[in-house]
């Protein structure tokens, strides 16, 4: 999986603002991943310890919050909340319906992405 790319592009993040406040060590990580993004947690963690090893957020402790998935219909234009589904983990596919008209015709406009919200630092 990209859990490990995934999770060396969050510590350059913090590191990179941890440099600019001159900090010593990053104590933790917080961050925010859409539901959507198929990263699993558990997997992110073990990464994000190893992509650490020896740098100034070896130790830290990576605090992950899963924000949730939505769709926008194309059929009644309404925002409807979805989650992934374990067999859509499984088979990849993932088909969301509009929890309002119940038409498959939507787009994801949330949920697909990660980010850094804060980091704690040790000056
Ligand atoms: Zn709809």
């Amino acid at each position: 999986m990209h859990e490990f790319s995934f999770a060396l592009d969050i510590f350059k993040v913090a590191e990179a603002t941890a440099l600019k406040y001159n900090a010593k060590r990053i104590t933790e990580v917080l961050l925010e991943i859409g539901e959507l993004t198929l990263i699993v947690p558990e997997l992110l963690q073990r990464s994000f310890e190893m992509a650490t090893k020896g740098t100034i957020a070896e130790g830290a402790r990576l605090t992950i919050t899963i924000t949730p998935g939505k769709v926008k219909c194309r059929d009644c234009n309404k925002i409807s909340e979805v989650s992934i589904t374990r067999e859509a983990q499984l088979t990849g596919l993932q088909l969301f319906k509009c929890s309002h008209c119940d038409s498959n015709n939507t787009e994801i406009v949330e949920g697909k992405k990660a980010n850094v919200k804060n980091i704690k630092i040790q000056e």
